[in-house]
């Protein structure tokens, strides 16, 4: 099983995470942006953290044999923070970068007026630099925030193809399937969707425009949830083709349309030398 997991935040996972998704198949992921738990009290907080992910946290991913891509945004938490809000002036610097495949993850939180404001402004950068955009739909009033995203969305002029709108359940997925936009869903532990739910969507909508992601973070989530999800198809009597479609091809379809994912394999991890500005992932000496 290749997988491709569209939406995992390896800054907040360890190496035995990256060699475990190596283990099962990941061979390709995409980072968001997004916030840390703790509030960030200024920009630079923001460029040191985005430098990372198109910097360390792509070279450790491809230490483990994983190709790691992101995405950059002010996340919609923090839109409402006015310490946080100028970093919208410095995204185009990022979103012109490799291993920057879309503008995200944007949307609503509470649904604020300040984040009608960063979300109308980063779906118009969106359109600017030719990219697509990852949409988080809130995790409270889910229904009610899915359809106010998928206005705003219409009267962006971003296409419905180029946006996928992430975190979806039962309730949720409806309007977004008539949208045209692409579907997300994030496979949580215990709560929200699970693997076996997730295949009972499938049934039910097809496979087309469907992404399954972990969404793992430093919350409880399980980085190998794109895995189990595919062992869930199997087992429900999915075929092998239709595993491939859903957990590489549709995810590499749509981040795809950046021009810039890179999926040649790379080898497995090998203790080597190299080094990202002078740290290796390693601890200390090498034996031998
Ligand atoms: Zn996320």
């Amino acid at each position: 099983m290749r997988l491709f997991d569209p939406h995992i935040h390896m800054t907040s996972r360890t190496t035995d995470d990256y060699q475990s998704m190596y283990a099962v198949g990941v061979r390709a992921l995409v980072e968001p942006a997004f916030w840390l738990g703790q509030p960030r009290t200024g920009v630079g907080s923001f460029t040191d953290y985005f430098d990372s992910l198109i910097g360390w946290e792509r070279f450790r991913a491809g230490q483990y044999g994983i190709r790691h891509h992101c995405t950059i945004a002010l996340n919609p938490k923090e839109a409402n923070d006015p310490r946080c809000t100028p970093v919208l002036e410095l995204l185009p610097r990022y979103l012109a970068k490799d291993g920057v495949v879309a503008v995200g993850e944007i949307g609503y939180d509470s649904m604020t007026p300040a984040e009608d404001e960063a979300f109308g402004r980063q779906l118009a950068l969106a359109v600017e630099h030719g990219l697509p955009a990852l949409v988080h739909t809130p995790h409270r009033d889910k229904l009610a925030g899915t359809r106010r995203t998928l206005d705003v969305v219409a009267e962006s002029g971003l296409a419905p193809d180029r946006v996928l709108v992430d975190h979806l359940n039962e309730l949720t997925v409806r309007p977004v399937a008539e949208s045209g936009c692409w579907m997300g869903f994030s496979i949580y532990p215990d709560t929200k969707m699970d693997p076996d739910r997730m295949v009972a969507l499938l049934r039910q909508y097809g496979l087309d425009r469907v992404l399954v992601n972990s969404a793992a973070d430093w919350g409880h989530s399980d980085p190998l949830n794109t895995y189990r999800t595919g062992q869930a198809m199997l087992a429900a009597g999915f075929t092998d083709d239709q595993v491939r479609t859903v957990l590489w091809e549709n995810p590499v379809a749509f981040y795809g349309q950046s021009g810039r994912l890179v999926l040649d394999e790379l080898p497995g991890f090998s203790p080597a030398a190299d080094t990202f500005a002078g740290n290796s992932v390693l601890r200390g000496g090498r034996a031998g």
